[in-house]
């Protein structure tokens, strides 16, 4: 048999989010893209930041050999410059470009930092609900993922349960915030409670623990929300970023690794992720997207076109009678199934032609996941169509207030 058996076992899982966009593209063909509601996948649909263009038109004027070359792996020195001085400006931590390093999207971050730290007793710790790629990465390098419970009532951290899964065994812990697929920033509080639980898990175990903060949503918050910025919290933390969501650039593929100035082996971890991206083949992130990154660096990403989207979309399922805990970050949005059978509501909706993604995949079964990035014309369309599926069940409106 050609393909290996842990490659066997990895296609006998199918990706939820993967397979609920292809049914949508199958859709879209039969009834028109116009007719299909693709809730599904976070392809953002907000027009590319003016850097991503201005990177573009620079690439194309400039006719220097070595513009679309090999270089170190950790991506051009000026890049770096550029994504460390805009760090260090906006939140303080003074990084350098010897903290940073360019990678194929956040993915590719986590997946190199996870190679460089992770031995096969490892525990890794996630907060519920989580990014399912996460458990992917783990298994990649053989290691245990540990799951950390979430409230029911707030979708927010079990901050004590958090405490009791730190084990010696425990080497990374990794948080999301703005979180995919809750759409919520973790509370300031919540954050400190989570650093401090890790400051005090790290001396009584006598080892390192690290923090990696996968934060590609970071500039998309709402109503005020503000993101805790780990590094300042945790000396040990390695920041993972992606200008997917922000600049409206997924298919591109470029993130960074940003490793906190003086936390420990620094200069090993760094040394370690660049060897990695060797090792599992991206050799360097894409020399025009480096481009793209360091002129969108300190760009305000399109916080409005997605803030309109959630309004709308809140609004119109809290006029329904849809229940959900309303979001202030990220593009996504967790409905709860009205009799709790998630499959039941990815039916209903998928016969109205709105694709959605089910709980189960992100560790909370019982809820539908709606990615609202999609173009705000596809979401106004569609809300008749979720109005008719409150219907099915017999919903009644909520009184409760518009989103403020
Ligand atoms: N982390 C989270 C929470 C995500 O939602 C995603 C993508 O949707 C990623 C990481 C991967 O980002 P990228 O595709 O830019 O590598």
């Amino acid at each position: 048999m050609l393909v290996s058996r842990f490659m066997s076992r990895r296609l006998g899982t199918t990706s939820a989010i993967r397979q609920a966009f292809e049914k949508a593209e199958q859709l879209k063909s039969v009834y028109g893209a116009e007719n299909v509601f693709d809730f599904s996948i976070g392809n953002p649909t907000a027009p590319c930041l003016g850097g991503v263009r201005f990177a573009l038109a620079e690439t194309e004027r400039n006719s220097a050999p070595d513009l679309h070359g090999y270089m170190d792996s950790a991506g051009y020195a000026s890049v770096r410059e550029t994504v460390a001085a805009s760090l260090a400006r906006r939140f303080g931590t003074p990084y350098t470009a010897a903290d940073i390093i360019m990678t194929t999207g956040a993915a590719a971050a986590i997946n190199t930092l996870m190679q460089t730290v992770l031995n096969p007793e490892d525990e890794v710790i996630a907060f519920l609900p989580y990014y399912p790629a996460y458990r992917v990465f783990v298994e990649n390098w053989g290691a245990n993922l540990v799951e950390v419970p979430f409230d029911p009532e707030t979708l927010l951290p079990d901050v004590a349960a958090f405490e009791r899964a730190l084990t010696p065994r425990t080497k990374l812990v990794i948080v999301n915030t703005p979180n995919n697929p809750s759409g919520l920033v973790c509370p300031a509080e919540t954050a400190a409670a989570i650093a401090a639980a890790i400051s005090r898990a790290q001396e009584a175990f006598g080892h390192a623990i690290l923090l990696l903060s996968d934060e590609p949503y970071r500039e998309l918050l709402y109503d005020g929300a503000q993101n805790p910025w780990w590094p300042a919290l945790y000396r040990n933390t390695v920041v993972a970023y992606s200008f997917s969501k922000s600049a409206s650039v997924a298919g591109e593929r470029i993130g960074y690794a940003a490793l906190t100035p003086g936390m420990d082996e620094h200069d090993a971890l760094h040394a370690g992720i660049r060897r990695s991206l060797g090792d599992v083949g991206f050799v360097n992130a894409p020399a025009t997207a480096q481009r793209m990154a360091a002129a969108c660096a300190d760009e305000p990403a399109p916080v409005a076109y997605y803030d309109r989207n959630r309004r709308m979309l809140a609004d119109a399922l809290r006029a329904t009678g849809f229940t959900f805990v309303p979001g202030n970050g990220a593009f996504y949005l967790l409905l709860a199934a009205p009799d709790g059978d998630e499959q039941l509501l990815l039916d209903r909706l998928a016969a109205c032609r709105i694709i959605a993604v089910g709980g189960t995949d992100f560790g909370c079964p019982g809820y539908v996941r709606l990615s609202y990035c999609l173009a705000p014309e596809a979401i106004a369309r569609a809300l008749p169509a979720f109005a008719q599926v409150a219907r099915e069940y017999g919903l009644a409106p909520h009184p409760a207030s518009p989103t403020e």
